[in-house]
């Protein structure tokens, strides 16, 4: 490692950070200390497909694969010298454990990250290469989160939640800090939600930057609780039975409901089949790897009627599981039929 890419602390930022656009800017200096801007632009053909002028902008090229690295890198550099001496804590199996393991790596704060037993072998690998301590424990995610809170407790690290943490929203706000600076005039922002974060950060963002612009949350109908809070301005917990793992969230969170429902200009539902479609679609339209939560905001707005160009999705992450990446070449059989029966 050297000294360039090591994370110091950002000493005008606290973890208490209020979520308004002049702690996005504070955030982007710390963020783009670290992580290069990512590449967002048009593909003819994923356009016609659409209808709409679409510009795809790619998180998927982040060193961890996901949007989410930002927010770890965020909250890294928004710890007291005294949490990052302890360190942090966190459960997760997917995109935020890589996450924190990588800026923690880079920013020398130790990262503990409880995953439940039966996580898929190959992401707790990742989590573990990337230098955070891997501890299995739980049968479920739940339990795994509740030994995490046990464990900040009795050895003092500190217990980062997966959806509530203010730093994480502000990193995550800086994909869309970096896309409405690059691209003026888009009418309609699609993003995924699963925790919210990511929506809440894109709201932030449009506020001050693109008022006119449209910000449209994008869940699987598997998995909507983010969806039935916005609807009913209520929390809500609601089982998640989605095959895509970066949305398979159970539950809404406070903190982004609290950006959400006062910005978020609306919000749709598709099944995960949509979302697979739309894997297929950014791998041979887009000439891309997504994961199905990051091709999520790309499935909204094939699902959209009234779709608005230009506008944008975000590829937020790669890293497709073995059932996804098999069903990329189901998809690129039918289309192959399909044009055979056109001609
Ligand atoms: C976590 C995740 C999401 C959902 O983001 P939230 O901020 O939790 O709403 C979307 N895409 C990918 C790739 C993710 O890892």
């Amino acid at each position: 490692m050297t000294a360039t890419d090591t994370l110091t602390p950002f000493s005008s930022l606290s973890p208490r950070e209020g979520l308004d656009f002049d702690a996005v800017l504070r955030t982007y200096e710390a963020v783009s200390r670290i992580l290069p801007e990512t590449p967002a632009w048009s593909y003819p053909l994923l356009s016609a497909e659409a209808g709409v002028d679409v510009v795809v902008k790619h998180e998927n090229v982040q060193p961890t694969g996901a949007f989410k690295v930002r927010g770890g890198v965020a909250l890294m550099a928004a710890l007291s010298p005294e949490e990052r001496r302890r360190g942090v804590v966190t459960a997760s199996t997917g995109n935020h454990a890589q996450s924190l393991a990588w800026a923690g790596a880079r920013s020398d704060v130790p990262v503990t990250v409880i995953v439940p037993a039966g996580a898929p072998a190959r992401k707790v690998a990742a989590v573990r290469a990337l230098g955070a301590r891997v501890v299995v424990e739980g049968d479920t995610m739940c339990d795994s989160l509740a030994h995490a809170e046990a464990l900040s407790l009795s050895e003092g690290m500190r217990m980062v939640s997966p959806g509530d943490e203010p730093a994480i929203v502000l990193g995550h706000a800086t994909v869309y800090l970096e896309l409405f600076r690059r691209h003026r005039g888009l009418r309609t922002v699609y993003t995924p939600v699963g925790s919210g974060s990511g929506a809440a950060g894109a709201c932030l963002v449009r506020d001050v930057l693109a008022p006119e612009c449209w910000v449209i949350g994008v869940q699987s109908s598997t998995a909507p609780a983010a969806h039935r809070a916005w609807k009913s301005g209520k929390p809500a917990t609601v089982h998640s039975h989605t095959r895509v793992a970066g949305l398979a969230v159970g539950a809404s969170f406070a903190l982004t409901q609290s950006v959400l429902g006062r910005s978020l200009n609306d919000f749709i539902l598709v099944d995960d089949d949509d979302i697979q479609r739309a894997v297929g679609l950014m791998s041979t339209h887009a000439h891309t790897l997504a994961e199905g939560a990051g091709a999520a905001s790309l499935a909204g707005l094939m699902a959209d009627p009234a779709r608005r160009g230009p506008c944008a999705v975000v590829c937020t992450g790669g890293n497709a599981d073995d059932g996804e990446l098999a069903a990329i070449a189901d998809f690129a059989d039918s289309a192959v039929t399909d044009m055979a029966l056109t001609c």
